[in-house]
């Protein structure tokens, strides 16, 4: 028997390793798993290059939780250690085999999926561990050895009788750690981190139904065998070319990984790269609901199929974090800091290369498509309109394919919608109007006058729209947005003839004197304008540029002006002078009637922008009851 000290240059390393290593004592099991997938896989190598002449055959990697003894084992059939490997690669702590044999075969090796890097994995055992061994036979003819080692930096080395190829770990569960010997926290560690894992991970066994024999009776019970409780999924779909998959395939796929949603996602984008970095996944849109916030079923970012962390923050764009699926990268470091992360140059050009997959797709699915990509609009609206704020590159891109739809259902991209209302849109200065509405029920009568006059009214109800259209009309010539309400629609929007007033300059003054006197509720400033003597006779406004600063600083950012959301709400009433109910309002002699008139008029107005609440609506139907009576 040998015994030795292990190498390492601080005197007790492994306080250190179970407190600041790892923040997460669960990854133990993960670092195990993935070591003798790295050890499986080497051998396949070296059986595939002719290295090594044994049978690779099917191998499994076997979990077993003995409750009792207060062990946890991990088996391989992978390529196993001689008496000199584990000196060198267990006893020279940071000292990774994994690197080495990436180094060595780096021509051959680089595509063969090895997981480890750090050298430090295996040590991580003793997070949950007080003391460990490791039985292995090496695919060499050499004899197997055990070793051990109870927490100090002392280890014992033996002979053992081992004599299938592999390795096998025992952990003694230390007593703050008992909780990894129930199968179900077991179970919920394979599921997350090693569902997707490149080598079958079996973990107890299953009951499997066989179909019954023939002649069996209607009440004879079928059949039934023990099999393995295999966990993971060894070729998960993200890992094969596009060319192999059928849409099901990816459907099926989303459901694997998340058993629990129901709906279908609308489409996927397969991400496939090797140059200049490596990244495989499959990212999906789902149909957002308005719970942004929503955190669960994010995106996962897995390491040779190993899962490390739904945080995808800095390696996927921020405005695709609202997309699920899978992110596969050996070339993201993942044990930096993640302000590290958002400065590393691999990880821009990760995040800039899943922005342009992804506008590439969307811009594919218009061109293919458009119905279908109309049909999804308002489901993936908010997705692209983030991006084009936030990533000009996406922005170019999605320029081309971005839709305004209409409060009639219609859709242009903005190009078609400029040719659209370049003819009879446009304002006084000749610059284009783009007239919206935010909600079709609310602004219904501003919809309608502003229709029947022929103008074309989008419908543009996101929570960022109001930056979104902020960019556009600095970023393109000649435009601006208003919505229907902004102003009279016979001001937005220049007309050819100017309407005369019917009324007199003299007529006007005192018209506005009474109407100020009368109403004196002072967030409405009176605007007297002539108008045709269809339009309605009171409307009331709310300048785009206020309404929009407040908007915009309620969905964040971008508006910045400061101490806007304490402006009081401040409205124009639009007084069409054209108007023959304007004209009587004039003409009463009865200050009581005239008076009565003006508050009736202003209320309808109100009713109308859906200002009218409360007490104030109350009295008004009250008011109007006694006037039909
Ligand atoms: P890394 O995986 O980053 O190389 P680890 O600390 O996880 O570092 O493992 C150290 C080394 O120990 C591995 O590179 C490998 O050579 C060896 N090793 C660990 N587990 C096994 C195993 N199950 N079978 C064979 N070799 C192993
Ligand atoms: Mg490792």
């Amino acid at each position: 028997m040998a015994t030795g000290k292990i190498n390492v240059s601080v005197d007790n390393i492994f306080p250190l390793i179970k407190k600041f290593l790892y923040s997460d004592h669960e990854i133990f099991l993960r670092e195990l798993i993935s070591n003798a997938t790295d050890a499986t896989l080497k051998l396949k190598h070296l059986t595939s290059i002719g290295e090594a002449s044994v049978e690779y055959g099917n191998p499994v990697i076997e979990i077993k939780v003995d409750k009792e003894g207060k062990k946890i084992h991990i088996i391989d059939q992978g390529l196993g250690m001689t008496e000199d490997e584990v000196k060198k690669y267990i006893n020279e702590v940071a000292f990774s085999g994994a690197e080495e044999f990436l180094d060595k075969y780096k021509d051959t090796a680089k595509d063969s999926g090895i997981i480890g890097h750090f050298g430090l994995g295996f040590y991580s055992a003793f997070m949950v561990a007080e003391k460990v061994e490791i039985i292995t036979k090496s695919f060499k003819d050499e004899p197997a050895v055990h070793w051990s080692c109870d927490g100090s930096p002392n280890f014992e080395l033996e002979a053992s009788d081992k004599t299938e190829r592999g390795t096998e770990i025992v952990l003694h569960v230390a007593e703050d750690s008992t909780e990894f010997l129930e199968d179900n926290r077991i179970s919920e560690l394979l599921t997350k981190y090693n569902k997707f894992m490149p080598v079958p991970i079996k973990f107890g066994t299953k009951t499997e139904t066989l179909p019954k024999p023939e002649g069996a009776k209607e009440e004879d019970e079928a059949p039934t065998q023990e099999v393995d409780n295999i966990i993971n999924n060894p070729n998960p779909a993200w890992t094969k070319q596009p060319s192999e998959l059928e849409t099901e395939d990816y459907q099926n796929f989303y459901r694997e990984l998340y058993p629990t949603q129901f709906e279908e996602p609308l489409f996927h984008i397969h991400l496939n790269v090797d140059y200049p970095f490596n990244l495989t996944g499959i990212l999906y849109f789902p149909r957002l609901t308005n719970d942004l916030n929503s955190q669960k079923d994010r995106i996962q970012l897995y390491q040779n199929q190993v899962y490390v962390t739904d945080n995808v923050e800095g390696i996927v764009p921020e405005f695709l974090m609202m997309l699920r699926g899978v992110v596969d990268s050996p070339d993201i470091p993942l044990n930096v800091s993640r302000s590290y992360l958002q400065a590393d140059g691999a990880v821009k050009k990760i995040s800039s290369y899943i922005t342009r997959k992804v506008a590439d797709k969307l811009a594919s699915l218009f061109k293919n498509n458009r119905e279908d990509f109309e049909a999804k609009w308002n489901d993936i609206k908010i997705v692209i309109e983030y991006g084009m704020l936030s990533e000009d590159k996406f922005f170019d891109k999605a320029d081309k394919f971005a839709l305004y739809p209409t409060v009639d259902g219609k859709f242009f991209t903005f190009e078609e919608l400029q040719e659209k209302l370049k003819t009879n849109q446009t304002d006084k200065d000749d610059k284009l109007v783009i007239l919206y509405a935010s909600d079709k029920e609310a602004q219904h009568s501003y919809i309608e006058a502003a229709k029947a006059k022929g103008y074309e009214v989008l419908l543009l109800d996101s929570p960022i729209i109001s930056h979104l259209m902020q960019k556009l009309e600095t970023s393109k010539e000649n435009i601006s947005f208003a919505r229907v309400d902004a102003d009279h629609i016979d001001n937005l929007i220049k007309k050819d003839e100017e309407q005369i007033s019917k009324l007199s300059d003299e007529e006007k003054e005192t018209l506005k004197k009474e109407l100020e006197e009368t109403i004196t509720d002072k967030t409405f400033t009176v605007q007297l304008e002539a108008m045709d003597s269809e339009s309605s006779p009171f409307t009331i406004t709310e300048p785009e540029f206020m309404r929009r600063m407040k908007e915009m600083q309620q969905t964040g950012g971008g508006g910045g002006m400061f101490g806007m959301d304490n402006m009081p709400e401040m409205y124009n009433l639009i007084v069409n002078t054209n108007s023959d109910l304007v004209s009587e309002i004039l003409n009463t002699k009865t200050a009581k009637k005239k008076e009565r008139l003006i508050n009736q008029s202003l209320d309808l107005a109100r009713l109308s922008k859906g200002l009218l609440k409360g007490e104030e609506l109350t009295n008004f139907i009250k008011r109007s009851y006694e006037m039909v009576k």
